[in-house]
């Protein structure tokens, strides 16, 4: 009922855009791109939200080709860490003004606050001492969490807009990210791209480190995984479903893998990303699992 209620009470006027009052950024440091009128009020409106307000942050939603990285590279110049690089309650340089020892101040307040935040988090996902990175959390510069497909976009907009070296960008991403980009490395960096499957299965891992073996074949699986694992793929009773064969059978198509573009980091991403989802197993030669028998089309889930 009260939700009935609210949509009828919506009138269509209410979601004409309103023009942003706040204070107009003026274009950052950093930047070489000029911003449109439009744009100058996005930067100065998302700016506002990660200083200004009590609740931070918001949506930026345009349709394509609106300059949405744009605006959103434009404001990470603009509000850049100051306190990034130090040591928590490190002292201000002499030099410094009035204004720079204010905002510094209250750069160390977020921090701190973002540091107990993070405590807090870890204890409500129960993440065990062991698995906690070992010298803390870290400060770190802009995360970027998108598509697979949009990660070199992202790196490109940054070097096309920005005078060089204006922002340093890495990219945490693929099977060998924890070893090319340890978290000392990462925390560097002024941008810091990844993906939301990257994000989902490095949370997973902190989160539920547990792994049980299969009776069967012996891979290590969540348990969760391992029910799935063995009612339709490991052992004699197994069955796989019309979509999962199907997949399994795209996923061994030749050429997919020879791809050499982003599309073929997108599907090796995926399935490394999801070595617990058996749909995307390309990756164990362990029997039972990669049976290279043609895979019948008539086993349907009752
Ligand atoms: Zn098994």
């Amino acid at each position: 009922m009260e939700v009935r209620r609210e949509t009828e009470e919506l009138e269509p006027d209410e979601l004409v855009p309103v023009k942003f009052h706040g204070e107009m950024r003026p274009s950052p440091k950093g930047l070489t791109a000029t911003l449109l009128p439009f744009q100058v009020e996005g930067q100065s409106w998302m700016y506002a939200q990660e200083t200004k307000k009590e609740i931070k942050g918001g949506i930026l939603a345009d349709e394509m080709g609106m300059g949405k990285t744009l605006q959103t590279i434009a404001v990470i110049c603009d509000n850049r860490s100051k306190l990034q690089h130090c040591k928590p309650g490190a002292k201000s340089p002499p030099e410094a003004t009035f204004q720079d020892r204010e905002a510094a101040n209250m750069e160390e307040k977020l921090w701190a606050d973002a540091l107990k935040e993070w405590k807090h988090e870890m204890e409500m996902q129960n993440v065990p001492k062991k698995v906690q990175p070992r010298a803390g959390p870290q400060r770190g510069g802009t995360l970027v969490i998108c598509p697979v497909i949009a990660l070199t976009q992202w790196k490109t907009e940054i070097e096309k807009f920005c005078a060089e070296n204006a922002l340093t960008v890495g990219t945490y991403h693929g099977p060998n990210r924890v070893s090319d980009m340890p978290t000392a490395m990462l925390s560097k960096y002024d941008v810091v791209l990844t993906t939301y499957q990257v994000v989902e299965a490095d949370f997973r891992k902190l989160v539920s480190p547990n792994k049980v073996s299969c009776p069967n074949c012996g891979q290590k699986f969540k348990i969760d995984k391992l029910r799935v694992h063995l009612k339709y793929f490991c052992g004699e009773y197994a069955e796989k479903t019309e979509a999962q064969a199907r997949q399994r059978r795209s996923a061994a198509r030749p050429g997919q893998r020879r791809n050499d573009h982003d599309d073929d980091h997108s599907f090796s991403e995926s399935s490394s990303e999801n070595q617990d989802d058996d749909i995307h197993h390309n990756k164990t030669g362990k029997p039972g699992l990669r049976s290279p028998a043609p895979l019948s089309s008539g086993h349907q889930l009752p």
